[in-house]
C-alpha cells in the first residue's frame, strides 16, 4: 500500500468521533493491506512502530522537529516555530510546508513498508552523532511523502499521532476483518492478553485466520497482561465470596514480571524470540549472559530488565530451565529491616547511574505467582498448585523471596492478618481463590484486594485517574501555572476517557511543580477525540492521554457534569437518569506509572457506588 493511500485513511479516521466509523474504516485498512504489511500498519495508525513492550524510542523532541522541517523544506527555523504557535500541531505545519515546497529531493510516493522501516532505522540510530544523523534523515523522509502523508509521518517520532482509539478498537476492527462478532472480540482479545501485540496478531490471522490464532501461546520474552484485583466492601464479604482461599500481604512497590530461559548445551530451550531479536537486535535490553537470558517487564509492560541488574543475577541462578514469574519489589532497609515507602522503591525505575541506585536501595523481590514452568504454561492450573510450585523454586531468600501465603477460612483470621500486615508498613492483604486459573489482563473475585484505605470512612479503594487537562492556577497557584486538573476514567466498551472529578488538592508545591513538568510534553491544541467531556469543564488546556494519577476521595456520587458511566445503567443503584458518575472531594496521592487504558473503568466505578448504597 502507498503511504499516501495510507494517510487517507488516517484522515478519515481523525475525522470522525464515532467508533463504530472507526471500526469500519479500521477492518477496510486492515483487509486492503498485504500479510507482509499489515503489523507495520497496526503499529503506524497507533503512532508506534512496534508493540508496547519493545521500547522503540525516537528521542526527537519538538525543537528537533523544528529544525528537521526547516532543514527538509528551506524554511527558516523561526518561521516554523511561528507557524506553529498558530497552527498548534508540527503535523499540520509539515503538511503546509511540503504542500509549498518546490525544491529537490521531492519524491512521488514511498510504500508504507518503506516509511515504517525507514522510521525504524532513525529510531534505532543512536551514539555519537545520531542527533543529527537523525535530523537528515528524518528531513530527507518527509521531502519524499505527500503533504497529507508528511502530517502523519511528522507526528510518529513526536509521539503525537494519536487518533482517538487505541488497541481495544483496533481488535474489534480485526474481528469484524473477518466477518465476526462479539464472540471474536471475545476470543482475539484473550489471545492478546497473553501476546499483546496486534501487529502480530493481525498478521496471524490474515496468514491462517482465527484457527491459526488458536496456536498462539505464551512466549518467554513476551509479557503477560498481569491479573487484576477486584475490591469488596468488608472482610465478612471476601470469606462469603471466595470459599477457599490465601491471604497475601499486599505491598506497596513495583511490578515485575519476570521471565528466564535458560540454555541448555548453549542453546535457548525455549527461542521463539529469534525474528524479534533480528528487528529489535540493537534496541532490546535482554541479557544474555551464557546460557540465561532474563527479561523483566513491569506492569504497564516496559522492559526494564536494564534497571534491575541485582535481579537478573538472582533470577539466573535458578536450578530452572525456563520460567515466567510475577512479582512485587520493594526497597528494603537491611539495617532496620524495613520496607521502605513506594517513592523510594520508584527511584530503582531510572535509565542512569542504576548499579550505585542498586547499592543505595536493595531490593526484595516477593514472587507471588508461576505462570509457566519449563516450557509449559501454568496459566490454566489452578493457584494452590501454581503456589507449590513457586515453593519449589530455591528462591534465595537475599532478594527472591516467596510472599507471605496462608490459607484463611474466617474473617477473624483475615483480620488477624490484615492487622499485622499493617502493622509492618504494608499496604493491606490481597485474597486468592485457591482453584483459580491465572487469568492475565482481568480483574475478577481470583483476587480480592482490601486496603487500609477500606477501612472506616472513604471510597473502598483509590482510584487511578487519567489527566485529560488542566485550569489555570491563581493567586499562590499562579506560579505552577496550575490550579485544578481534570480527571477521567476510562470507558473500554466505547474506548473512550469519561471525566469524573476536577482535582485541585493534595498535591504539595513539589508535587505542582512535577505536574507541571509531566504534563508539558503531553499539552494538545484541542481536546483530544476520545474525551468525553460536558461544557461546564471545558479545561484552559487539553492533554494527549499519557499521565495517570491515583486520587482519594470520600465517595463515589452523582454528577450532572461529569460524564463517567452516564447513560448506563446506573439507575439500578439510585443514580438519577442521565446522570454521570464523580468522586467527592477528590485529592491527588500520588503520581501512577501506568498507560492510560489501565486507569481506572467505569464499570469499577458502578461496582464502587453500589458498595456504597450496601
Ligand atoms: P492495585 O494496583 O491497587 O489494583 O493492586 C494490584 C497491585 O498490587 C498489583 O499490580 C501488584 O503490583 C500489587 N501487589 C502487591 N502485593 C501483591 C500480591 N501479594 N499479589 C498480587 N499483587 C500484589
Amino acid at each position: 500500500m502507498k503511504f499516501s493511500s495510507f494517510a487517507r485513511c488516517l484522515r478519515e479516521l481523525e475525522s470522525t468521533a464515532s467508533r463504530k466509523e472507526m471500526v469500519g474504516i479500521l477492518a477496510e485498512l486492515l483487509k486492503r493491506s498485504s500479510e507482509e504489511e499489515v503489523g507495520k500498519i497496526c503499529y503506524l495508525c497507533l503512532g508506534r512502530l512496534a508493540p508496547v513492550y519493545r521500547s522503540v524510542e525516537f528521542n526527537v523532541a519538538e525543537k528537533t522537529m523544528l529544525k528537521v522541517l526547516s532543514f527538509s523544506f528551506g524554511v527558516r527555523e523561526d518561521e516554523v516555530r511561528s507557524r506553529y504557535k498558530k497552527l498548534g500541531d508540527l503535523g499540520s505545519v509539515a503538511e503546509l510546508l511540503r504542500g509549498e515546497y518546490r525544491g529537490a529531493g521531492r519524491g512521488g510516493d514511498l510504500e508504507v513498508a518503506e516509511v515504517y522501516n525507514e522510521l525504524l532505522r532513525i529510531a534505532r540510530d543512536s551514539g555519537a552523532g545520531s542527533q543529527e544523523r537523525k535530523v537528515h534523515s528524518l528531513a530527507a523522509l518527509l521531502r519524499k511523502l505527500s503533504p497529507l502523508g508528511v502530517r502523519y509521518c511528522a507526528r510518529i517520532p513526536l509521539g503525537q499521532l494519536r487518533l482517538g482509539f487505541s488497541d481495544v478498537t483496533l481488535i474489534e476492527a480485526l474481528a469484524v476483518m473477518v466477518g465476526g462478532g462479539k464472540e471474536e472480540v471475545k476470543f482475539i482479545r484473550q489471545k492478546f492478553n497473553i501476546r499483546p501485540d496486534v501487529g502480530e496478531i493481525v498478521r496471524v490471522i490474515k496468514l491462517h485466520g482465527l484457527e491459526g490464532l488458536k496456536e498462539v501461546g505464551v512466549e518467554i520474552g513476551t509479557p503477560i497482561l498481569p491479573a487484576l484485583a477486584e475490591r469488596m466492601p468488608t472482610m465478612e464479604k471476601i470469606v462469603e465470596k471466595l470459599g477457599e482461599f490465601a491471604v497475601e500481604p499486599k505491598m506497596d512497590g513495583i511490578r515485575l514480571q519476570i521471565h528466564l530461559n535458560k540454555a541448555v548445551n548453549g542453546q535457548p530451550l525455549v527461542d521463539s524470540l529469534e525474528s524479534q531479536r533480528e528487528l529489535f537486535n540493537e534496541q532490546g535490553s535482554k541479557k544474555e549472559s551464557p546460557g540465561a537470558l532474563v527479561c523483566i517487564f513491569s506492569r504497564r509492560l516496559d522492559d526494564v530488565t536494564d534497571m534491575f541488574p541485582d535481579v537478573v543475577a538472582a533470577v539466573q541462578k535458578l536450578p530452572v530451565d525456563s520460567a515466567i514469574m510475577d512479582g512485587e519489589a520493594i526497597a528494603y532497609n537491611p539495617d532496620t529491616e524495613e520496607f521502605l515507602p513506594f517513592q523510594e522503591t520508584m527511584k530503582r525505575k531510572r535509565k542512569y547511574n542504576v548499579a550505585q541506585k542498586a547499592a543505595e536501595l536493595p531490593l526484595k523481590v516477593f514472587l507471588f505467582d508461576l505462570l509457566f514452568l519449563n516450557g509449559k504454561s501454568l496459566l490454566e492450573t489452578a493457584f494452590g498448585e501454581r503456589r507449590r510450585l513457586l515453593e519449589k523454586l530455591v528462591l534465595d531468600g537475599n532478594l527472591l523471596m516467596a510472599a507471605r501465603h496462608t490459607k484463611v477460612n474466617s474473617a477473624r483470621k483475615l483480620k488477624k492478618l490484615f492487622d499485622l500486615y499493617i502493622s509492618e508498613g504494608l499496604e493491606g492483604v490481597m485474597c486468592k481463590r485457591l482453584d483459580s486459573p491465572y487469568q492475565a489482563g482481568a480483574r475478577n473475585f481470583n483476587w480480592v484486594k482490601y486496603k487500609r484505605s477500606a477501612e472506616g470512612v472513604g471510597l473502598p479503594d483509590t482510584v487511578d485517574g487519567l489527566v485529560m487537562g488542566y485550569y489555570a492556577g491563581r493567586g499562590q497557584r499562579a506560579k505552577f501555572g496550575v490550579g485544578a486538573f481534570l480527571a477521567g476514567v476510562f470507558n473500554p466498551q466505547k474506548d473512550r476517557f469519561e471525566t469524573i472529578a476536577k482535582v485541585g488538592t493534595g498535591l504539595t508545591d513539589d508535587q505542582w511543580r512535577e505536574f507541571s513538568r509531566r504534563v508539558g510534553p503531553l499539552e494538545v491544541k484541542a481536546k483530544p477525540a476520545e474525551y468525553c467531556v460536558a461544557k461546564e469543564l471545558e479545561c484552559d488546556a487539553w492533554l494527549r492521554p499519557g499521565l495517570v494519577v491515583e486520587i482519594d476521595a470520600d465517595e463515589v456520587t452523582c454528577s450532572p457534569v461529569h460524564t463517567a458511566a452516564r447513560g448506563l445503567n446506573i439507575v439500578r443503584t439510585g443514580a438519577e437518569n442521565g446522570a454521570g458518575l464523580s468522586l467527592r472531594f477528590p485529592r491527588l496521592v500520588r503520581f501512577r506509572d501506568k498507560l492510560p487504558e489501565e486507569a481506572t473503568t467505569v464499570e469499577e466505578i458502578m461496582e464502587m457506588y453500589r458498595m456504597q448504597q450496601t
